[in-house]
């Protein structure tokens, strides 16, 4: 499973032989990134200091800033101003006006669901200009990267600090506002549950889908050309980071429908875990792969570039299967086949916090009788795939899948406790049918 990395013929030739003198500073820039330990070394042997990395770390730039404006500017216009018009020609795609799960206070909100227009629009823009229009370059995201960060972190902690204070002064839903007594805390995870601006502008939905996952696919494309800018060619291992990656962006935005009913906007309250996670982390952290790969350009040989495919694939599949069978199960009240069986069903009850009692089912069936959290193997199974793609010679391109399996193993625990103070004994009745969370015989 070889994996030839290129990092030198082409990179110090082609970095050193770009015109723009602003990409040229990023390159030296990302080169210093990518030996991460180099600049660790030198500070802890005292060869550095840390205002040096910092004097050498690009400002906020006036284009970045008009890039950064423009680019939310437009996101917000095609949540808010385009209703869906997907679901009208796309069979078997849910869009257009869908309804929210129920919330502690026994609020059902109602959502724009036109992610996915929003998603090809973008993209066919981007297409039109990369082949046709010129109005931009396609490195522009690359090229403007760490300027872009600043703006990233700007509006990331501008949506926290405005999702505090509207909790506290004007909440969407005040019967869903939690205060813990804890400021820190309040900031951190938030007090509003589905904090919204008039009656569509929904936080949680517009945040992680637009300025995080549209973002996700573009960031990506815009690594893919300027590899092609300073080396001359895409590799297979940016081509395969590229696919894999933007099959879990599609998913996402063609179930968006789906992601109204997960942890994030059922559970999760609205505070700088969502607000700067989505709008700095998701966008920075999930595309470090291709970043990579514009420094290292990683040819991968075919029966690598093969076992990450089918890795990604299959991890892919059990992640969409595992959900859309909880999903297809919870939407019929257990009146469906799962791997073309009656599924089996644990009844379970809870009580609101209004004092009433409500009804609901666990499915015991298909992968959620393998292990409890299987669409979480999935997910992981996927996640490594991006990494290895990256080949075995640094770490960096690795901190997705640790960082991942770190995330997910914290939320199934998160979960299961939230779940067992749900369902009391009904729970203990499910993890005795299922004893694992993650892997059968493992954990
Ligand atoms: P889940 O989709 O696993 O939802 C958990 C909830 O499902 C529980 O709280 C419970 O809710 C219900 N439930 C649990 N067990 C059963 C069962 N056996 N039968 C029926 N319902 C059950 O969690 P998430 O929302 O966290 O994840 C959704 C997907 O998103 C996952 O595939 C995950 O990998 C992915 N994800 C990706 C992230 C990323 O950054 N890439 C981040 C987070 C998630 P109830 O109270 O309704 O019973």
């Amino acid at each position: 499973m070889a994996a030839k990395s290129q990092p030198n013929i082409p990179k110090a030739k082609s970095l050193d032989g770009v015109t723009n003198d602003r990409t040229a500073s990023q390159g030296q820039w990302g080169r210093a990134c990518c030996a991460l330990t180099g600049p660790v070394v030198d500070i802890v042997t005292g060869h550095a200091r840390l205002s040096d990395i910092w004097a050498k770390t690009p400002p906020i730039t006036r284009k970045a800033a008009q890039l950064y404006t423009l680019w939310v500017t437009f996101q917000v216009l095609l949540y808010t101003s385009l209703p869906d018009f997907c679901h009208k020609f796309l069979p078997g795609y849910v869009g257009g006006i869908q309804e929210g799960a129920v919330t502690p206070a026994g609020v059902v909100n109602k959502y724009q669901i036109n992610g996915l227009q929003a998603w090809l629009l973008t993209h066919l823009l981007w297409f039109a200009n990369a082949h046709l229009l010129s109005w931009f370059s396609p490195t522009i995201i690359f090229d403007n990267w760490i300027p872009l960060l600043w703006c990233a972190n700007i509006l990331g902690y501008a949506v926290s600090t405005f999702a505090m204070v509207k909790g506290y002064f004007f909440p969407t839903s005040a019967r869903d506002c939690k205060f813990t007594g804890n400021f820190f805390y309040n900031y951190m995870m938030g007090i509003e549950f589905n904090p919204r601006i008039g009656k569509w502008f929904d936080f949680k939905l517009f945040f992680n889908g637009r300025p995080g996952i549209v973002a996700w696919t573009l960031i990506n494309l815009s690594f893919a050309a300027k590899q092609r800018e300073l080396h001359g060619h895409v590799t297979n291992a940016m081509v395969l980071v590229n696919v894999l990656q933007a099959i879990y962006v599609i998913d996402f935005f063609w179930n968006e429908t789906w992601y109204l009913k997960t942890i994030d906007i059922c559970h999760d309250h609205f505070g700088w875990y969502l607000g700067w996670g989505d709008c700095v982390w998701l966008p920075y952290l999930y595309t470090l792969q291709g970043l990579y790969l514009v420094y290292h350009p990683v040819q991968l040989s075919t029966p690598h570039a093969v076992g990450v495919l089918l890795l990604g694939l299959v991890g892919y599949y059990i992640f969409r299967v595992a959900n859309h069978q909880k999903d297809l199960f919870r939407r019929t009240d257990g009146r469906c086949l799962i791997w073309g069986r009656k599924p089996k069903v644990i009844e379970c009850s809870y009580t609101s916090a209004d004092g009433q009692r409500h009804h609901s089912k666990l499915l015991v069936s298909g992968f959620w009788g393998v292990a409890r959290h299987f669409n979480y193997v999935g997910d992981l199974m996927g996640s490594l795939a991006y990494c290895l793609a990256c080949g075995g010679s640094h770490l960096l391109p690795y901190f997705y899948i640790i960082y991942m399996a770190i995330l997910l193993t914290h939320r199934c625990l998160r979960d299961e406790h939230r779940c067992a103070s749900k369902y009391g004994r009904d729970w203990e009745r499910y993890t005795a049918a299922v004893p694992y969370r993650l892997l059968p015989g493992i954990f």
